[in-house]
């Protein structure tokens, strides 16, 4: 019986094979030959491990050189116009990367994971034609290796929703143009064998859509389940429950339904439905994206709790969703606390965890053979340290967090500003930057030196205080009104705050795919979180020491040092959320006793942790707003707060911008003209605003007369008196040669701008 499933596996290598080739091969130090032979490698390695884990359900087609969405692009050959004369290699990164002459395609969250996919651009105009050779390759090249897969595909209805129109129009109505090509596919895919698996990836039924879009299941996956009687069609969802869409799907001649019973538990409200529709019910129950090891025993009880309705024989155990979300292995953990080790499961581990629930609860416990048996006790055991453990466990912190009575500062914020306006002495158009300053290769060897102990802390540091005052001179030339240090000594903004907290551990190896070759390393939170000392306080008083202008102390918020973390999952992610404000609270009060008068505490990710469902968005705004403002509560009413964040889509958000009460938010409006600022006036938003006037992901220097011209258009929307002049986000990924003139041309075109209003 074949009851062992995996939805996805990650593909960037154990060791980051894929993006090192990658990034060769874009730089033109090997071929693309070097890379398929690297791809080739990684796919016969990721599928013999899952083999040996005694996976029965291996997929093909999870494997992709940059994105899976792209991929699918690829195969219906939705190719934007100006990348058609392209072929092959060149074609399909010129989409992900862009060219000399042409702009890659836009980048998105998929869903609410750190993962980007490539966005398909959709235009009336096109054609489509099916191209099937990837999927066909990569079953031949598994099968060659004694290994049946199923293949993956993304589903009609999550390519389209997921897709924008270059028109703007709806993206829905080219369902019928999409959904005659995934036939040809699977009938392609049906001459392949006498039977194959195919698992259809729909996870924007966990979206909870709209009426229009549910009536479009039935239909398609009608016409899908009809082209062959070889093909037993999947259909997946994940990272939340998607009841609406399995209503729908009981009543179609699909073969299995997998659902993802660890973030969308209501999905056992489906199950009397799943069960006398006769599917098979593939049990999302070890969770795909995180790192924390299952409770196998809890994992079986609900097994057993499903099995109540669906019968036995119907139920495949699986991941929850791709462990493309995970890290791979913690094979080159060397560093760790052996005791958090023993809490974690990467990506193999999990695969052990899958063929070890599936024993006990297909052949029972007593059945177990004694590797099994010690598995088994191992994971009770590491279950219950975790449950005990004083690493875990800070009595302070939690009495703290228990009494805490100060949930927001003092003052109203129109009071406030005009107390700080005074204060502070800055004027309309005032001008800053968000933080930080170009990272150096020689910053980057100093830190690595000191981290390799080639280097004193004495030498390490000083490096950093000559950066410092280096940083100050140049900004004073420039003419800036707020300064800022520059944030050398931050390899990230918020690992620089994890090493300082207790509560935090960082892999050596933990890497997680987040666009084409990209990876990040999240630390981990893993106990009650504390500030043992002041984690910026040196740095920013030494910053301020060397000028007689006002610098502005840096701090990383706490929803955005949560949502860029693997949280601990034993308690809410907004308690874990609130002790991380205290920590930014003390140091705000820290500062401020040092005489810092202005402190931005970023907010980065505050978007990013949105959940998939609107019923769930308030009780995500209510803690993050809360958590923020915590956070800030020390600051006085002369202190002022500045937030920034990554983005300029404030429509939806607006009002919960406005609730969190920072003094001046930054936020990155440059590509939008004075669009996406429409909505802070017709908000009647008060607080202060610094737009960004000019774009820094690109190396180009704005000249004066073009910020002059961004300027005035964000004056047709905001008066003077609430508008800063700043770039859109930090400047850390630039080179000096770029920054010193742009900041110039930015501060004479502020100068500018306010004699001509
Ligand atoms: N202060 C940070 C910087 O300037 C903010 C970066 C960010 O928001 N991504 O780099
Ligand atoms: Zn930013």
């Amino acid at each position: 019986m074949s009851k062992n499933y995996v939805i996805g596996f990650p593909r960037i290598g154990e060791q980051r094979e894929l993006k090192r080739v990658l990034e060769e091969f874009w730089a033109k130090k090997c071929s693309f030959d070097d890379v398929e032979k690297i791809a080739k490698e990684l796919k016969k390695r990721h599928w013999e491990y899952q083999k040996d884990a005694k996976m029965d359900f291996i997929s093909s087609n999870d494997f992709s050189l940059y994105d899976n969405m792209l991929d699918t692009s690829i195969m219906l050959g939705a190719i934007p116009k100006r990348f058609r004369h392209l072929k092959d290699e060149e074609l399909y990164f010129a989409m992900a990367r862009g060219n000399a002459s042409s702009v890659a395609m836009e980048m998105t969250k998929w869903f609410n994971t750190n993962y980007h996919y490539i966005v398909p651009e959709l235009s009336p105009n096109d054609e489509y034609r099916l191209n099937a050779s990837k999927i066909i390759d990569e079953y031949n090249e598994a099968k060659a290796l004694g290994i049946k897969t199923k293949i993956n595909i993304i589903g009609p209805i999550t390519y389209l929703g997921l897709s924008k129109r270059v028109d703007r129009g709806d993206v829905y109505e080219f369902w019928g143009k999409i959904v005659p090509l995934y036939e040809d596919l699977l009938k392609v895919i049906s001459t392949l064998d006498d039977e194959i698996v195919v698992q259809i990836d729909e996870p924007i039924f966990a979206k909870g859509l709209d009426t229009k879009v549910l009536s479009l299941i039935k239909p398609t996956y009608d016409r899908l389940c009809k082209v062959s009687s070889h093909i037993k069609i999947t259909v997946v969802t994940y990272f939340e429950h998607s009841n609406e869409a399995t209503k729908i799907l009981v009543h179609t001649p699909i073969w299995a339904l997998g659902l993802d019973f660890v973030h969308g538990s209501i999905n056992l409200d489906s199950l009397e439905r799943i069960a006398s529709s006769g599917k098979k019910l593939i049990c999302g129950v070890v969770n795909g994206r995180n790192i924390w090891v299952n409770d196998i025993k809890k994992n079986v009880e609900i097994l057993e709790d499903i099995a109540k309705s669906v019968q036995k024989e119907n139920i495949i155990i699986s991941s929850s969703c791709s462990f493309l979300h995970s890290p791979y292995t913690l094979k080159y953990e060397q560093k760790l606390d052996p005791q958090i080790k023993e809490w974690l499961s990467f990506a193999l581990e999990k695969l052990g965890e899958i063929s070890l629930i599936s024993k006990i609860f297909f052949d029972r416990e007593d059945n177990l053979g004694v590797a099994q048996k010690e598995a088994l006790q191992k994971n009770i055991q590491a279950n219950q340290s975790r449950k005990n453990s004083s690493l875990i466990h800070n009595k302070t912190v939690q009495t703290r967090v228990h009494n805490l009575a100060k949930f927001q500062r003092e003052g109203a914020s129109t009071k406030r500003l005009s107390i700080q306006r005074e204060l502070l002495g800055y004027g309309d158009l005032a001008t800053t930057t968000i933080g930080s300053f170009p990272q150096t290769p020689q910053l980057r060897k100093a830190r690595s030196d000191f981290n390799a102990a080639l280097i004193s802390k004495e030498e390490y540091d000083n490096v950093i205080k000559k950066y410092i005052n280096e940083c100050i001179a140049i900004q004073e030339e420039c003419g800036l009104d707020i300064l800022v240090h520059g944030e050398p000594e931050r390899n990230d903004m918020v690992e620089y705050f994890g090493e300082q907290l207790e509560g935090f551990a960082f892999t050596q190896n933990g890497w997680v795919q987040s666009y084409g070759s990209r990876c990040v390393k999240p630390p981990l939170i893993y106990g009650d979180v504390s500030r043992p000392k002041p984690m910026t306080l040196e740095w920013i008083i030494y910053a301020q020491s060397k000028t007689k202008k006002i610098v502005k102390g840096m701090l990383t918020g706490p929803v955005t040092i949560l949502n860029w973390s693997f949280v601990r999952d034993d308690i809410p992610k907004s308690e874990v959320s609130k002790q991380i404000a205290l920590g930014i609270c003390d140091e705000i009060e820290n500062l401020q006793n040092a005489g810092i008068k202005i402190i931005q505490v970023d907010e980065a990710a505050f978007k990013e942790g949105y959940p998939l469902r609107k019923d769930k968005i308030k009780e995500y705004e209510e803690w993050a707003v809360r958590d923020f403002k915590i956070a800030v509560s020390s600051a006085k009413e002369t202190t002022q707060i500045h937030t920034h964040m990554c983005y300029s889509e404030f429509n939806d958000i607006i009002d919960t911008i406005e609730n969190m009460d920072a003094d001046v938010i930054s936020i990155e409006t440059a590509r939008s003209g004075n669009e996406l600022l429409k909505i802070f006036k017709k908000a009647g938003y008060t607080k202060e605003v610094g737009p960004g006037v000019y774009d820094i992901h690109s190396p180009r220097i704005p000249g004066v007369e073009e910020i002059v011209k961004q300027i005035e258009l964000l004056l047709e929307v905001l008066p003077k008196e609430q508008l800063w002049i700043n770039p859109d986000c930090g400047l850390k990924t630039r080179k000096w040669e770029e920054v010193i003139p742009a900041l110039k041309n930015m501060v004479e075109a502020a100068r500018i701008a306010k004699d001509r209003v």
